[in-house]
């Protein structure tokens, strides 16, 4: 349940009296309309009837989504001189929350209570703890989270991966080469893969080191698949040169393909549609350009 109470305001502009109706608790999961209206900065905020000024008014609030299971406490940082909210601590910096008036057992995470110190942190914990929460249940689900828009891709739809798959060439047909490693480096849903290519995706910060090489390679295959440039084709896969070196790549020889597949969930299985050759890479190249996190 959200708490509400009654604040008593005095202009900071004029020094004219009112009141503002404040929230000492938000739950987010029962009033989503007041979360929006915290991270829209729009909570808290006091227009004054004598000359229309609005102010920010700093005081305590305490976010709650059961949904996600978190919790944070905002205090004005000046509160931390007063005794009473220190009292509120353990000598760790645990908050005590009073949960007296709850009689049943309370769920661990409301023990658990982050405490921050100014609104700007508050909300950017709140959308820190949505994306975390977001990410972890789209793992959860065994769903392919994109890069771009981090959703996971819902069942059905394709989703476009590239991998880096190194192998000993053994054949002429690079397909029948055994892959000795692997691992995924992008992955794009059907939604973002779509979009009008006016602007080029954003992978903001990875966690792993990409190559430009995949990333440009990834951006042409988009514009060869959806037909809005036709000066590049994936490779055809009896490549033996390096796309960066140039050198030849041999019978017997370890190399690095990148490649692009577009997959689809359907059920528990992950169905792959089609596989396109992006680049080769020689050995050296590879332990030059790539990290492998093995
Ligand atoms: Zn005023
Ligand atoms: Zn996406
Ligand atoms: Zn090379």
């Amino acid at each position: 349940m959200s708490k509400k109470g009654t604040l008593e305001i005095e202009c900071t502009e004029c020094g004219a009296e009112g009141y503002l109706e404040g929230w000492a608790s938000i739950n987010a999961s029962l009033n989503p309309e007041l979360k929006d209206k915290l991270l829209e900065g729009k909570l808290h905020v006091y227009q004054c009837d004598q000359c229309g000024a609005s102010v920010h008014i700093s005081a305590p609030l305490l976010y709650h989504d059961m949904d996600k299971e978190f919790m944070v406490q905002f205090y004005p940082f000046g509160m931390t001189e007063s005794y009473r909210v220190l009292n509120n601590f353990d000598r760790h910096a645990k908050l005590n929350a009073n949960w007296d008036s709850i009689t049943e057992s309370i769920p661990e995470y409301m023990s658990n209570i982050h405490v921050v110190f100014s609104m700007n942190e508050l909300v950017r914990y709140i959308t820190f703890m949505d994306r975390l929460i977001q990410h972890k249940k789209s793992i959860e689900n065994g769903l392919t989270a994109c890069f771009t828009c981090d959703r996971g891709v819902p069942i059905g739809e394709l989703c476009y991966c590239v991998s880096r798959n190194k192998a000993v060439k053994t054949n002429d047909d690079m397909d029948k080469d055994e892959i000795v490693e692997s691992m995924t480096s992008i992955q794009v849903c059907g939604e973002c893969f779509n979009k009008p290519r006016a602007k080029d995706l954003d992978f903001g910060e990875l966690q792993i080191y990409q190559l430009k090489l995949e990333i440009k390679g990834f951006s042409q295959f988009r514009g060869w698949r959806t037909k809005q440039s036709n000066d590049w084709q994936p490779l055809k896969k009896i490549v033996d040169s390096c796309s960066l070196c140039r050198t030849s790549i041999d019978s017997g020889d370890t190399y690095t393909k990148i490649e692009l597949s577009e997959e689809q969930q359907i059920g528990d299985l992950v169905q792959t549609e089609g596989v396109y050759l992006l680049s080769i890479i020689c050995e050296k190249c590879a332990e030059k350009y790539m990290v492998w996190l093995y």
